[in-house]
């Protein structure tokens, strides 16, 4: 990154270093904010539903951008981006059940975060009430889905229940001023606002080196403790953590695990596996389209915008019809 000197990349890296707020146009010549003038719908797109769909991953979201993290204020731009070249939210279950009800002309995007960070979603006092921290993903999504009503509470958030250091359901044990208690009630409100939960097992766990049954533990372990938030939802879709897939890949379809101490057996079933890589995913009606096996496109640097670029120009975006 740093090598491009000249480029639009490193005036918004200076102006987000400057602390000069990304959106105004004055502050960022960058190509990213005058495509935002661009018409949101653009009906003249002709339907491709063979083409293909971005499924976008971030992790950390915060106050720098490095190959594991998103700054907030690129994150925003991330969002006006995809407004403005005609994409709109759909979760990974809308993916595979071929639910794409974006509108015509328009294109899906499917975007994910992993492993619960405060920075995606954290609370902050508001006298007597928490309110979502406006610098937190989630916040910058609301506010964007505030102006831009299309914009719907579609994200996909790959959680991890058990990690250390902050990864525990967005954030805990006082860590980026995240309370213990807080963490249930943050997966309610993500299910009520139209989000889909996620599995990406109970601690982060290299399934690659466990056994059958560490492998079932971890994902109805996973599920148990959203069980515990009583949302009611049931997680279909796993992010495969480091992208590592278990050595019997049919634990992945379906499986159980019997607590020794309760001898409570809780059984799962999964329908959508999200890898790590792979470039955007084939459309749900192309043959290709594997559910349990979907490439995912991190989020750096301007791999989102040259991605778009790319799809624009070769004609292989999806394109919902009528
Ligand atoms: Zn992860």
């Amino acid at each position: 990154m740093p090598s491009r000197s000249a480029s639009a990349l490193t005036l918004l890296v200076v102006s987000l270093t400057l602390g000069i707020p990304a959106g105004l146009p004055a502050q960022s010549p960058t190509r990213v904010t005058t495509r935002t003038t661009t018409p949101a719908t653009t009906p003249t797109r002709q339907p491709n539903p063979m083409g293909v769909i971005p499924v976008l991953e971030y992790h950390l979201v915060g106050d720098r951008e490095s190959r594991w993290s998103r700054h907030r204020d690129r994150f925003a731009q991330d969002l006006a981006l995809l407004h403005a070249r005609g994409y709109r939210p759909i979760t990974v279950r809308q993916l595979v059940e071929k639910r794409i009800d974006v509108g015509p002309g328009l294109s899906p995007v499917v975007i994910t975060f992993d492993d619960a960070s405060p920075g995606q979603f954290r609370y902050v006092r508001r006298g007597e009430t928490l309110v979502v921290d406006p610098t937190s993903a989630l916040g910058i999504w609301e506010a964007f889905a505030a102006k831009h009503p299309e914009w719907k509470g579609r994200a996909v958030f790959c959680m991890l229940p058990s990690a250390t250091e902050g990864h525990a359901f967005f954030g805990d044990k006082g860590i980026q001023g995240q309370a213990t208690a807080w963490r249930l009630p943050k997966v309610r409100y993500l299910a009520e606002q139209g989000h889909e939960l996620c599995s990406h097992t109970l601690w982060h766990a290299n399934l690659g080196t466990m056994s059958d049954t560490g492998v079932q533990e971890q994902i109805a372990r996973a599920q148990l403790a959203v069980d515990s938030a009583g949302t009611g939802v049931q997680m279909r879709t796993l992010a495969l953590p480091l992208g590592i897939w278990p050595k019997n890949r049919a634990l992945l379809r379906s499986g159980s695990w019997t607590d020794p101490r309760s001898t409570r057996t809780t059984r799962y079933t999964l329908d959508a596996i999200l890898m790590v890589a792979g470039g955007p995913s084939p459309s749900p009606f192309d043959p290709r389209f594997d559910p349990m096996a979907i490439p995912r496109v991190q989020v750096v640097g301007n791999a989102l915008e040259q991605l778009l670029d790319r799809l624009e120009a070769t004609g292989t975006r999806y394109v919902a019809g009528r």
